[in-house]
């Protein structure tokens, strides 16, 4: 039995295609060391490296990462280091924040 028989271009293996978002029949265009290193998917024809069948991590969602940004340019004093002592010193006991300033 050739169980660990190599790869060869052109052969058809299942891999995951990122623009048909799920798990496509791709043609083998690149081998490495017997190995798929490049498949191209046989419905949308996209070219990729082999993915091992993995999805890809989830995107960030723009409009959420744009109002997070947003956010934080609204905050008093942002990039400057300020901020964020004042925001240290609240959650901090007064006791705690002395000690802290005699040892130092
Ligand atoms: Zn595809």
């Amino acid at each position: 039995m050739l169980d660990e028989r190599e790869t060869r271009l052109g052969d058809i293996i299942d891999d995951f295609c990122v623009k048909c978002k799920r798990i496509m029949n791709h043609a083998v265009v690149s081998t490495l060391e017997g190995k798929p290193a490049k498949v191209r998917c046989w419905t949308c024809y996209n070219d990729h490296d082999y993915r091992h069948e993995l999805a890809p991590p989830p995107k960030v969602d723009p409009r959420k990462a744009a109002l997070f940004q947003e956010v934080l340019e609204k905050l008093p004093g942002a990039g400057e280091g300020d901020a964020e002592t004042e925001a240290e010193a609240e959650s901090t006991p007064a006791a705690v924040k002395t000690k802290a300033k005699k040892a130092k």
